[in-house]
């Protein structure tokens, strides 16, 4: 049995929470980005909050994700999503009855009637869908935010490209240069330490837009090498309209890439691992950089330009 005390809290809790949502900031949020098929609009007010009510009831109360079916529900009609049915052992997580296994049918046919506005609403995009394959869509909702494209530690900012641009400059310290073309050094003493991958970004505006030049040390196989590739900051439709070169060199020799900038919603590993870009293997650059192999001193330009 379970403390009593508890058991009746909890309850009380979420209760209260449902009483609440009409006067709640968040509350009004949600029922702008809703819109509902004609057909069960009961209309006014009235229709805005018990439609709200639903979508509240729609959200799981565990993990307060949307919930899809099968959506579960304990002997005592508290829900929760198949996700968090898997990881609660059996025990409702409001009122610690033992679950079983029970589905919430009529709750699924509410959400199946639903129509609701893309999540990204608010940075532009304006499209409804039902309730099921909302989902589907915001994973590929061309509003959605980007992820900082910074690489090499594990950063969770995401944001539109303003944003970013203004993450990078300040959290990051990346340096930012106007202009299609780039002449660009990269130094390190202790060249031969390529295991803790050294990488550099730098971002640079031309065309009104952003482009990230990474440059970084990996261990492609058991090769030692450099390598430096643009990214495009925005999605790949429109990465597809710049092309950029890369040249590298010292002495009389010269290497030379051309290539198409990635959207930064390719991975920077993805992209690394796919190759595309300029690529330099270690003893090369360290001939680029003349130095007896003490130290990477490498003159990396390059020019963006856009294609007609
Ligand atoms: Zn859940
Ligand atoms: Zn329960
Ligand atoms: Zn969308
Ligand atoms: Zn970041």
């Amino acid at each position: 049995m379970a403390p009593g005390g508890r058991t009746c809290k909890e309850i009380l809790e979420s209760y209260s929470s449902f009483g609440d949502y009409d006067i709640a900031a968040n509350a009004e949020i949600k029922i702008a980005s809703l819109s509902i098929k004609p057909t069960i609009m009961s209309g006014g007010k009235v229709g805005m909050s018990s439609t709200n009510g639903v979508y509240e009831l729609l959200e799981c109360p565990v993990c307060t994700s949307s919930m899809y079916p099968p959506i579960h529900q304990c002997p005592n009609g508290h829900t929760l999503c198949s996700n968090c049915k898997v990881r609660v052992q059996n025990r409702c997580p409001t009122c610690r009855f033992e679950l079983g296994n029970i589905r919430c049918l009529a709750l699924e046919k509410v959400a199946e009637s639903l129509e609701l506005q893309c999540k990204y609403q608010s940075l532009g995009c304006h499209d409804i869908f039902p309730y099921y394959s909302k989902l589907k869509h915001e994973q590929h909702c061309q509003f959605r935010p980007y992820n900082c494209p910074y690489a090499g530690s594990e950063c969770s900012v995401t944001g539109d490209i303003q944003e970013l641009v203004g993450h990078l400059k300040d959290d990051h310290k990346v340096d930012m240069h106007d202009g299609s073309t780039f002449n660009h050094r990269y130094v390190k003493s202790n060249p031969q330490e390529v295991e803790n991958a050294t990488w550099m970004l730098t971002v640079f505006k031309c065309y009104g837009r952003q482009f990230c030049l990474h440059f970084e040390a990996f261990q492609m196989g058991t090769a030692p090498v450099y390598m430096a590739f643009l990214r495009f900051m925005g999605d790949e439709d429109e990465a597809k309209k710049f092309s950029y070169s890369l040249e590298v060199g010292a002495n009389g020799r010269k290497l030379t890439w051309q290539g198409v900038p990635r959207s930064i919603r390719d991975s920077h590993r993805k992209i690394r691992d796919s190759q595309d870009g300029l690529i330099i293997q270690r003893n090369l650059a360290l001939f680029f950089s003349g130095t007896d192999g003490k130290e990477l001193k490498l003159r990396v330009t390059g020019r963006i330009w856009k294609e007609e």
